[in-house]
């Protein structure tokens, strides 16, 4: 059993235990992680005596400064950020690091931003601004502009992480376009608290400013989707939350830990399930029992269902096996039509046709808002069971489930993000996919 914690100083809405529970859950590991509050004048002892019972610990506001002074060595980046956020507690020594880099490092890679040779504008200039700048340097933007509502604070607050390609201007200017980067910085990184809950009407700069530039990061994460982001994915621009950060910052202190590298995958999928908002996408076989299962898990979970098949028999005024007989070719593409249309709702359970696999752009759209399930039964229980009537690919026969499943069985594999047997009772299935997406 690893124990592992967060020390701060006001905790209660912190997401970390339940990123590390997750994480736990998905590397099949004992582990613990508790929340430690503590006074500003306590820390230095706490480090002390937590270090002969846990194997690290995460540090958040405001001690991310003040506990380098209880550690044995820190990072290079640490350094260079002057803060840590994770504590490693090895042979009687104490090792900081900062985790913080990593994770938005691992954020621009995951979401294909480039920073080499570009413009990118840094709003606040706080902790979190403070890893944000150091990652951006090291991978070399051309100008960083930094944005503070008190210019002389940031200043000093930045110190040696201010150069020659570095300003630091106030809101004002940025808005009024006082600056080069208005005409061609290229990325903006929000990194003050402005539009966090509860205070979500609210934006750190106006309309305009957004129009002007073309990919947007929020560091916030609850809202899912700040008033900034909105705005800028309404005007087409790329926008990016902090959850994939968070999270990544998370399983990067567990790297440190437990001396393993962590899948991009296992990230992905604690992201999404940190998003209450999320769909759970039931995919396989004709026959699988996809519809019937979604269904009731929808029933169970209370949420709304949808079958895509019938959405789409009902918004095209026809049958599956009518809209076949014009041509396979044909219904691929009015499916991924409707797909695009069902994947931007929220919260619902989809029931997907056996062959949605066959198109990557369906998968992408249902991937990015969903958690992608395999419902995998016996193909001789399908065999046995199934009404190939209504099914256009097995009018000539059962047979062809064969090769069906033989031309299908990897994509369905490499989309799941979890692949559920179909083997037992209704609720033995039901209860191993709420157990799996925590619910
Ligand atoms: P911080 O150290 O308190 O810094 C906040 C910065 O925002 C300061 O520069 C502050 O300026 C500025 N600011 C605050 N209110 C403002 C306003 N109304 N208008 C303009 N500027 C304002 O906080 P932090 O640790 O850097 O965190 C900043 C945000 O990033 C928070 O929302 C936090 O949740 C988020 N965050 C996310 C992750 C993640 O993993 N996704 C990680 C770290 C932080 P002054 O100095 O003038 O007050």
């Amino acid at each position: 059993m690893i124990k592992l914690g967060l020390l701060g100083k006001h905790l209660g809405h912190s997401l970390s235990p339940k990123i590390h529970k997750l994480l736990f859950k998905e590397l099949k590991i004992q582990g613990s992680y508790d929340l430690f509050q503590e006074e500003e004048k306590n820390v230095h002892a706490f480090i002390e005596r937590i270090s002969k019972e846990n194997l690290g610990i995460n540090v958040t506001i405001p001690y991310k400064i003040k506990s380098i002074s209880s550690l044995d060595w820190i990072s290079k980046e640490a350094k260079k950020i002057g803060a840590v956020n994770t504590i490693f507690f090895n042979n009687g020594k104490k090792y900081g690091y900062n985790t913080d880099y990593f994770g938005f490092s691992r954020l621009l890679e995951y979401n294909n931003i480039e920073i080499y040779n570009k413009k990118v504008v840094v709003l606040g200039a706080g902790g979190a601004a403070r890893a944000i700048i150091t990652c951006v340097k090291d991978l070399k933007a051309k100008d960083i502009i930094i944005v503070a509502r008190n210019i002389e604070k940031a200043t000093s607050q930045l110190g040696s992480l201010i150069n020659k390609n570095i300003k630091v201007i106030s809101f004002n200017d940025f808005e009024k376009g006082n600056i080069e980067a208005k005409k061609d910085g290229e990325i903006v990184i929000n990194c003050t608290p402005v539009g966090m809950f509860p205070n979500v009407d609210e934006s750190p700069v106006s309309d305009n400013v957004i129009r002007n530039y073309e990919v947007f990061v929020d560091l916030i994460y609850n809202p899912i989707e700040t008033k900034f982001l909105k705005k800028a994915r309404i005007l087409g621009k790329k926008s990016v939350n902090g959850m994939f950060m968070l999270v990544t910052q998370g399983i990067a202190s567990e790297e440190i830990w437990l001396n393993r590298k962590i899948e991009n995958n296992i990230i992905e999928k604690i992201s999404k399930k940190l998003n209450d908002k999320i769909n759970i996408v039931l995919i396989g076989m004709p026959g699988c029992g996809k519809s019937f299962l979604g269904e009731k898990l929808a029933g169970k979970l209370k949420m709304e269902f949808i079958d895509c098949d019938k959405y789409l028999e009902n918004r095209e005024e026809k049958s599956i096996s009518e809209l076949f007989e014009i041509g396979e070719e044909y219904f691929r593409n009015i499916e991924t039509k409707y797909i695009r249309e069902i994947s931007l709702k929220e919260n619902i359970v989809i029931s997907t046709g056996g062959g949605v696999v066959k198109s990557p752009e369906n998968m992408k759209l249902l991937k990015k808002n969903g958690i992608v399930i395999f419902i995998n039964r016996p193909l001789k229980k399908i065999i046995e069971d199934i009404d190939t009537k209504s099914r256009p690919l097995l009018l000539e026969g059962k047979e062809k489930l064969y090769n069906l499943y033989k031309e299908r069985l990897d994509l369905y594999e490499s989309y799941s993000d979890y692949i559920i047997e179909n083997k037992n009772s209704v609720d033995e299935v039901l209860n191993d996919i709420i157990n799996i997406m925590d619910k």
